[in-house]
């Protein structure tokens, strides 16, 4: 049910709305939106994993732009995106159930990173530098083998933002402009965002032949004026922040869907993966170490097979 915000647009004290999706339909200008706020799951993934800063401010902005991509789509299963370099960052995964569970993680070079920190303190804010070549892909996967939708688009621009822009631009065709931002925060990370989309003009309830591009380019310059400060708020509630930017608009917000972090990994699958490398190089890792150890890339749970329990992992595959 949409409500109406009456509210002035004052701050509200104490810590509001973290871990939220929150969508929103700007009535005036015929556009549809989300705001995305992550305090304590995002702060939760990046402890887990422990990544250098530029890695971890990275893999927050995937998160972020994830949350408000899979937000905008009707689906039931996991809609993931990843982002592959050339560079000293070679992977960045992101995925989100239609349920809000989270989970994140980033492969790369630690020793190649490091020394690209060292040269530009900013390095995050140079993604090409540390991703290189590569591509961003989205897909959702409902669940069975059919229905898996993919994006994908090279990697352009200065940030990953450019990157989701460029894809709307040429393959898509829907205006569409982004503002995220990332920030640690007494040690913990916080990141936000906000997208908004141009609808069709059936849904905005439009009889106009043409789309109007003064209402598109009114709403997109209202967003760049959002502050990185006001995303990353943790004392300024989210329907505050959009009220603020978009009254004369006449924003409408609507429920919020929460997040949390959860990973999907079990031993079933861990058994799956195990299968497809041959017998005797996991034997062999047994003798030499005990056991062979299988760690989650999403959450750092570690799996561990003897060699007497190898036998029920072998065993139980199909002929
Ligand atoms: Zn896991």
């Amino acid at each position: 049910m949409a409500i109406r915000i009456k509210k002035d647009g004052t701050e509200q004290s104490g810590l509001v709305d973290d871990n939220v999706v929150q969508p929103f339909r700007l009535e005036k200008s015929g556009v549809r939106g989300r705001m995305v706020r992550l305090g304590s799951v995002l702060a939760d993934i990046m402890q887990q994993h422990d990544y250098p800063p530029p890695v971890s401010a990275l893999l927050s902005e995937v998160l972020t732009l994830c949350l408000l991509l899979s937000s905008m789509l009707k689906y039931e299963g996991v809609f993931s995106l990843q982002i592959k370099g050339d560079g000293a960052i070679r992977t960045l995964v992101a995925d989100v159930t239609s349920k809000g569970e989270v989970r994140a993680y980033a492969g790369f070079d630690a020793a190649a990173v490091k020394k690209l920190a060292k040269r530009k303190k900013d390095i995050a804010h140079h993604y090409y530098h540390l991703l290189g070549k590569g591509y961003m892909a989205f897909t959702v996967d409902h669940g069975g083998t059919d229905h898996r939708y993919q994006g994908i688009v090279e990697l352009k621009g200065e940030s990953i933002v450019d990157a989701a822009q460029h894809y709307f631009t040429q393959s898509e065709q829907i205006k569409t402009s982004f503002r995220l931002a990332v920030h640690p925060q007494d040690r913990h990370w916080r990141a936000g965002g906000i997208m908004i989309q141009q609808m069709p003009d059936e849904e905005a309830g439009k009889t106009d032949i043409e789309p109007d591009i003064e209402d598109w380019t009114r709403a997109a310059m209202l967003l760049s004026t959002c502050s990185e400060g006001e995303i990353l708020s943790p004392v300024l509630h989210s329907a505050d922040v959009l009220y603020r930017l978009f009254h004369e608009e006449g924003v409408r917000i609507y429920s919020p869907t929460h997040i949390r972090f959860k990973c999907r990994c079990t031993r079933d699958r861990v058994i799956d993966i195990l299968r497809t490398i041959p017998r005797p190089e996991i034997e062999e890792i047994c003798a030499k170490e005990g056991r062979v150890m299988i760690k989650c890339e999403f959450c750092s749970e570690e799996y561990g097979f003897s060699t007497p329990e190898l036998d029920d992992v072998y065993q139980e595959r199909k002929p």
